[in-house]
C-alpha cells in the first residue's frame, strides 16, 4: 500500500501576460483527505482548479496525481484519470430528466459519443438499465424521495436539490478526487448545512474519495475541512488545520481583516 499524496502542486505557476495568477505553489492532498482552499478573491483558487483540470498549461511547475505527472494533460485525461468538479454557477441542463443530467456525468460512455447515448438509449436497454440503476442508486443516497422522479426535468428542483444532482453526475464515473467550487454559493444556511452533511456523508462511505473545496463561507470550512490550504496573490502563506490558519497572523491580514 502506497502513503504518498494522492495529489502533489510542486513550484505551480501560472501568468497571464503580466498577472502572476500563481506563484511556486506547493501543496499536497492525502488520500481521503477533504483540503480546503482559500484566500481572498484574485488569489488564485480557481486558477488552481483551471491547471488542475487541464483548462490552462501551467507556466511552470509540475501536477502529480497518483504517481503520474499531469501537468498539462487534457481535460479529457484528467477526467479519466479521475478528478471530477462541480463549479459554482450550475451546469445543469435545466430542461433535461435528473437520469439525463446524471448520465452526461458518466465517463464509461463517452468512447460512444454522449449525444448518441442520450439519443439513442432505447435501443441499448441492458446498457440503459444498468446506468439507469447506477444513477438511481447515486440519487437515493442524497435525496430518498428524488429516486422516483429520475424523469423531471431538473428545472422543476429547489437548488439544494440541484447542487445534489451535480454532485451526482460528479460520483457517477466514481472519481478519485473531487473539486467543489463554492458548492454553497446560492443556497441558504440551511440548505448549505445539509450539504454539508451530504458531503461528509459522501466521505464516510469511503472508497478512498477525496475531496477539495475552495468555499468562501468559512463556517463550512471550520467544519468539513481537515486542513486547509490559504492562498494570497497566488502565493501559499498557511497550510494546516482550519484552527491553526484561522490563527495565523499572515492570514488574518490577508484573508480575515482582522
Ligand atoms: P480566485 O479564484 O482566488 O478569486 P483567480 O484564480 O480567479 O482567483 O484569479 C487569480 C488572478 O489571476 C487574478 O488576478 C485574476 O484576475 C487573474 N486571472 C485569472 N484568470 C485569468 C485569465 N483567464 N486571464 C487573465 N487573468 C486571469
Amino acid at each position: 500500500m502506497t502513503t504518498s499524496p494522492l495529489l502533489e502542486f510542486t513550484d505551480l505557476t501560472k501568468r497571464f501576460g503580466g498577472v502572476t495568477a500563481l506563484d511556486a505553489f506547493s501543496m499536497h492532498l492525502d488520500r481521503g483527505e477533504i483540503l480546503g482552499l482559500i484566500g481572498p478573491n484574485g488569489s488564485g483558487k480557481t486558477t488552481s482548479f483551471n491547471l488542475l483540470t487541464g483548462i490552462y498549461p501551467a507556466t511552470a511547475g509540475t501536477i502529480r496525481f497518483d504517481g503520474q505527472e499531469i501537468t498539462n494533460a487534457s481535460p479529457r485525461q484528467v477526467y479519466e484519470a479521475g478528478i471530477v468538479r462541480t463549479f459554482q454557477r450550475s451546469r445543469l441542463c435545466l430542461e433535461l430528466s435528473i437520469y439525463d443530467n446524471i448520465m452526461i456525468g458518466d465517463t464509461s460512455r463517452l468512447s460512444q459519443g454522449l449525444w448518441a447515448n442520450l439519443v439513442k438509449r432505447n435501443s441499448f436497454r441492458a446498457e440503459f438499465d444498468a446506468s439507469f440503476q447506477k444513477a438511481r442508486d447515486l440519487v437515493a443516497t442524497f435525496s430518498g424521495h428524488l429516486a422516483d422522479r429520475m424523469f423531471e426535468p431538473v428545472g422543476t428542483l429547489p437548488m439544494i436539490e440541484r447542487r445534489r444532482i451535480e454532485i451526482c453526475r460528479a460520483l457517477v464515473s466514481a472519481p478519485r478526487l473531487l473539486l467543489l467550487d463554492e458548492p454553497s454559493a446560492g443556497m441558504t444556511h440551511d440548505e448549505t448545512d445539509q450539504l454539508m452533511r451530504d458531503i461528509l456523508d459522501v466521505r464516510a462511505r469511503g472508497n478512498g474519495l477525496s475531496i477539495i473545496i475552495v468555499e468562501h463561507e468559512m463556517g463550512v470550512i471550520e467544519r468539513i475541512t481537515d486542513r486547509c490550504v490559504v492562498l494570497s496573490y497566488g502565493r501559499k502563506i498557511a497550510d494546516g488545520t482550519y484552527a491553526e490558519v484561522a490563527s495565523d497572523a499572515e492570514v488574518q491580514n490577508a484573508y480575515l481583516g482582522v
